[in-house]
């Protein structure tokens, strides 16, 4: 599964099609979270957005997107569309909140010890209120961080046991991860 900024391959293999942008480096980005599409006729690659909402009720929806700001008990989360095989999902609103108390079974002392300002995340929609940003949960072993990097050398973290590593500078983090932390796959 491919998220906004990732290599989905180069120019030179496939020609960019939609959901995907060119770099000057010669490469092909996504420009959405999904799984990019190669048509081997026309030699291009696309990533598809989703065209309308799937009309479910979207509590109990998988949501993925990019923590962007924590707050004391609060960590902000920038959402985006995605599809798979038989489900596509626009979010109900380009942002979503993860109480502490929603980030993992335990109880949580320090909200910095589970998400970082850039990490991606899989979470689900636990309530709609009106007047404020849907609230997401990240308790159970299939949601949490999918992707994270190193904040001193951007490097992308690495799993080892529970905890993160960076593999360039050795420094270690504590996250909330998903079981599937490092290649992560979208439901189907
Ligand atoms: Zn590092």
């Amino acid at each position: 599964m491919k998220l906004p900024g990732d290599k989905v391959c180069e120019v030179e293999e496939y020609l960019p099609g939609r959901g995907v942008y060119a770099d000057e480096d010669g490469g092909v980005y996504s420009k959405l979270v999904g799984e990019p599409r190669f048509n081997e006729a026309e030699k291009t690659v696309s990533v598809q957005f989703p065209r309308k909402s799937p009309g479910i009720n979207v509590v109990g929806s998988i949501v993925y997107g990019r923590i962007f700001q924590l707050l004391q008990q609060v960590a902000l989360v920038q959402l985006f569309p995605y599809r798979t095989a038989r489900f596509r999902l626009i979010p109900p609103s380009p942002i979503g909140a993860i109480h502490i108390s929603d980030i993992r079974k335990e109880f949580v002392e320090d909200i910095r010890n589970e998400f970082d300002v850039g990490d991606w995340v899989r979470a689900k929609i636990k309530r709609i209120v009106k007047r404020f940003y849907p609230q997401l949960t990240t308790v159970g072993r299939e949601l949490g961080v999918i992707k994270a990097y190193c904040p001193h050398d951007r490097s992308p973290l690495v799993r080892r046991g529970a905890d993160l590593v960076c593999p360039r500078c050795r420094r270690k983090f504590k996250r909330k991860i998903a079981q599937d932390y490092g290649d992560p796959r979208l439901p189907r």
